[in-house]
């Protein structure tokens, strides 16, 4: 009887992409082991729809200063144990040209909300775009939004700010000092100025439940974004949730099925954190939805300073590395690494 109502609802999912509330919190609330079916309509969603073509982002952490004090971080203000760095303009600049000449189409521009200088961010993303044919990411947190439009001018073509979680009071309670509100307003206006738009929610967050993430679908259907990354929360020694228990792999990966068939045509990466706690976790992710994956290309020197969570993977290596690694990981899979810059699937063109 139980099958055969998850099979319903998922068959529902994937012809409709629309689940009511209930319907979401069943499916989530199943043990893993009887969710084979959900797994399984999810990867032939992303297969009908993209292929077996693989995105790559490339990832430059370009600074580790954080005014922030998020709960979970570690780059949170007041880890006074983390080393802290900051990249110059022409080692940022550096690093993408590198990452071009790899092969990368993208490359996704990160830091903690180190109000980095934007005249600078902007005159770093006309040099990138003029040098190279790729797509630029920004990934830099809240900043006023005058200077979310001097970015899209300087010619950046996407912005990734998780909501982190739909529930607004845990939002406010692991997020001190700052407001839902303004994290929501934001990625509505970056999609109005015409970026590409990124959210994702962390999974397994203490207080989250079923309800939440139900919450966290709904929302992200709403903002129409164009990429989903969702990664489980990963326990930092040196924040307030050192204690707490880490997300499941489990819960991620139904997290990412129904990312794929609820809001379809949206982007949705394997993310380093699952690869963190699994092993396999990025592979298990790109067979249950997923079509992007972003590597790090950061310098090694800087790498274990950007500590957002303990045992991040690929410390050691560099970007040349990462870009095999990865390579080899897609193709073991009978997947291949896309040529194409991966732009948003909901543009309409021509
Ligand atoms: N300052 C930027 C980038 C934050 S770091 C911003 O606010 O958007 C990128 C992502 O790492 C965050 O959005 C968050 O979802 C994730 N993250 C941070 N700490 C984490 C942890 N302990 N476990 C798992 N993911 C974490």
């Amino acid at each position: 009887m139980k099958n055969k109502k998850i099979k319903e609802l998922v068959d529902k999912a994937a012809a409709e992409a629309n689940l009511s509330k209930k319907e979401i919190i069943y499916l989530l609330e199943q043990d893993f082991s009887k969710l084979d079916y959900l797994i399984k309509k999810a990867d032939q969603k992303r297969k009908e729809l993209f292929g077996d073509e693989v995105h790559l982002r490339a990832i430059i952490e370009i600074s580790s200063y954080c005014k922030q004090n998020c709960h979970y971080c570690g780059l949170r203000k007041d880890n006074s144990e983390l080393e802290r760095y900051q990249l110059e303009k022409e080692e940022i600049i550096t690093a993408a040209n590198q990452a071009a000449e790899l092969g990368y189409k993208t490359i996704v521009i990160q830091s903690g909300e180190d109000d980095y200088p934007a005249q600078k961010i902007a005159e770093i993303i006309r040099e990138i775009k003029h040098n190279n044919d790729i797509a630029v990411t920004l990934s830099l947190g809240e900043r006023d939004f005058g200077v979310y439009k001097l970015w899209k001018e300087a010619g950046a073509d996407r912005y990734l700010l998780k909501h982190e979680t739909a529930d607004k009071k845990l939002y406010q309670k692991y997020h001190p000092g700052m407001s839902f509100e303004n994290r929501i307003e934001s990625l509505k206006y970056l999609k109005y100025l015409g970026y590409q738009t990124g959210s994702g929610v962390i999974i397994g967050l203490p207080g989250q439940n079923a309800e939440t993430l139900a919450e966290d679908l709904s929302l992200l259907k709403e903002l129409d974004v164009d990429m989903v990354g969702s990664g489980p929360f990963i326990p930092h020694q040196n924040t307030p949730l050192k204690n707490s228990r880490q997300g499941t792999l489990e819960m991620t990966l139904k997290f990412n099925a129904l990312s794929r068939l609820l809001l379809q045509l949206t982007h949705i990466p394997a993310t380093t954190a699952l690869g963190t706690i699994d092993d396999f976790g990025r592979q298990k992710a790109l067979q249950a939805g997923a079509n992007v994956v972003m590597p790090n290309v950061t310098d090694s020197k800087y790498r274990r300073k950007y500590e957002i969570y303990p045992a991040k993977i690929c410390i050691e290596e560099q970007a040349a590395d990462c870009r095999q690694c990865i390579g080899g990981i897609i193709n073991s899979l009978g997947r291949f690494v896309s040529t194409e810059r991966g732009d948003s699937r909901k543009i309409k063109t021509g």
